[in-house]
């Protein structure tokens, strides 16, 4: 039976080689279109820095998704999207820029625009990437754009196990307390304004004035990079952190339950052969929903595309 799968999965991937066409390219460059659009939309009338944010995202992960279509390692492109992505917003938002997007800073900046009604960058990127976008692309920005992920994805771990699901719930109080911490601050009088919200001219391409900010984002990423990589180790699997402690993969839930873009069964062609499973870095059982002919509704689902593309029957689209 493995033979089986494993020619028909050679034949699968020369296939799809030679199909190759215009259709496939242009598929591609979506995103890219997509952050072409967003920049010009918003760094013409808000900040000319966006032109530094969207267009690379997007260019990224076209980079990713051609990649994927070429190359043997199925995981290759995915990889490649997110370290691309990651650099962008690490260093030109978080080092130039001093700018923090996890979500303790968040809370200041939600602060700022309950008490001056000014929405500002900050704000924009949890919109698009963790409240409104999740509505089209579910939890796509887990799979293809996040800095934290970027780094757990290349970690040299044999993965093989599945979470319990109760350990899972750990995510609850960690988002509890991430809401709470920067709330007492502000309660105790922290003079956030001064030390994190950028000034409204802001310093182009550097800007170097909030300090706090940028210290808050050192601590924080080092902190999730840390627990990152520990949760890896002892449960054996790269997206631990995303299953058992991050607290943004909670806001995004909701959302990616009604998501417009889903993975779904490609006719009744499962032979249940369980590979999807088995790739799916987010335990999803892929090979239930498929054999009912359902949709993958889970709100874990990344888009990653692995259950796709190790599927030797094409049962996935
Ligand atoms: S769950 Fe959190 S750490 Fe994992 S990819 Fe999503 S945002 Fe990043
Ligand atoms: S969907 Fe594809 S990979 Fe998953 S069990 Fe069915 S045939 Fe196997
Ligand atoms: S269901 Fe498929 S696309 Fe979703 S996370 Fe699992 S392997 Fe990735």
């Amino acid at each position: 039976m493995r033979r089986i799968l494993a020619a028909h999965e050679e034949i699968r991937y020369n296939g799809f080689m030679k199909k190759t066409n215009l259709k496939q390219y242009l598929h591609c460059l979506i995103l890219l279109f997509i952050g072409i659009v967003l920049s010009f939309s918003m760094g013409l009338s808000r900040w000319i820095g966006f032109f530094f944010v969207f267009i690379p995202i997007g260019l990224s992960i076209s980079i990713g998704l051609f990649i994927d279509q070429y190359h043997k390692n199925l995981k290759l492109g995915r990889k490649i999207s997110l370290t691309l992505v990651a650099l962008d917003l690490l260093v030109f938002l978080g080092i130039m820029q001093h700018e923090n997007l996890q979500i303790e800073e968040t809370v200041f900046y939600f602060a700022y625009f309950i008490n001056t009604g000014i929405f500002t960058r900050v704000l924009i990127h949890y919109a698009i990437a963790k409240i409104f976008g999740p509505l089209i692309w579910g939890r796509g920005y887990c799979g293809w754009g996040c800095y934290t992920a970027a780094l757990l994805e290349w970690l040299p771990i044999n993965e093989n196990k599945i979470i319990p699901k109760k350990i899972t719930y750990i995510r609850i109080p960690v988002l509890i307390i991430s809401l709470l911490i920067p709330f007492i601050f502000i309660q105790s009088g922290y003079d956030y304004y001064n030390s994190h919200i950028y000034s409204p001219v802001p310093g182009f391409p550097l800007q170097n004035y909030k300090i706090g900010q940028f210290i808050w984002f050192l601590v924080g990423n080092i902190m999730y990079y840390i627990i990152g990589i520990i949760l890896a180790i002892v449960f054996k699997k790269r997206r631990a952190f995303c299953k058992i402690w991050c607290p943004v993969s909670l806001i995004m839930k909701l959302q990616t339950r009604i998501s417009l873009i889903k993975m779904k069964p490609s006719g009744n062609k499962c032979i249940e052969c369980g590979k999807c499973n088995n790739e799916c870095p987010m335990d999803i059982d892929v090979k239930e929903y498929i054999r009912n002919r359902h949709k993958i509704i889970s709100s874990e689902c990344i888009l990653c595309g692995n259950c796709v593309r190790n599927c030797p029957v094409k049962a996935i689209v």
